[in-house]
């Protein structure tokens, strides 16, 4: 495996490169433990976690598996998320150094509009993190926006469309 888990100087582990990374490589598919449902909810005694799970648009709730259920958010990331057909895999933004730890920007992959103190040390990190692409400021938007998560392009698109038409 080209990654590790280990110590976060962000947070709690995180996932960390064990070999270059090329941009644009893909690196893996995020490994999937099982939908969560009302009838099969997550289960603390098998060390089942709520953050450790990913909300669709499309109201389905996934359970991932380690290692990237470890993956750290950054205002600076460097890997992105690209789900087709309930799943997602994970790629590289830009070359990544042996060593580096793996960071996703939330933003970009998730769209719950949960609020949290940012700690991640990147130059520019927003602090406040209000977790949706609308809650971005415009021209982060714009430079992201070939890394949204195609399910947040499609959960977003009458907004994306109006930042687009003003562009144009
Ligand atoms: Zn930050």
């Amino acid at each position: 495996m080209s990654v590790e888990i280990r110590e976060s100087a962000i947070h709690g582990q995180g996932v960390y490169a064990n070999t270059p990374l090329r941009k644009h490589q893909i690196i893996a598919p995020i490994n999937i433990i099982r939908e969560i449902t009302e009838e099969h909810p997550l289960d603390p005694e098998k060390g089942e976690l709520y953050h450790h799970c990913h909300w669709y648009p499309d109201g389905r709730v996934i359970l991932t598996g380690e290692p990237y259920c470890y993956t750290n958010h950054s205002c600076d990331p460097n890997v992105f998320l690209y789900t087709v057909n309930g799943m997602s895999y994970v790629f590289a933004m830009r070359d990544i150094a042996a060593g580096a730890e793996l960071t996703l920007e939330y933003s970009l992959c998730n769209f719950d509009g949960e609020v949290w103190e940012c700690r991640c040390g990147a130059w520019g990190c927003r602090g406040v993190h209000h977790c949706g692409f609308q809650y971005m400021e415009k021209s982060r938007q714009l430079e992201l926006l070939p890394y949204l998560d195609p399910v947040i392009v499609w959960y977003h698109q009458d907004y994306i469309r109006v930042i687009l038409s003003e562009m144009a």
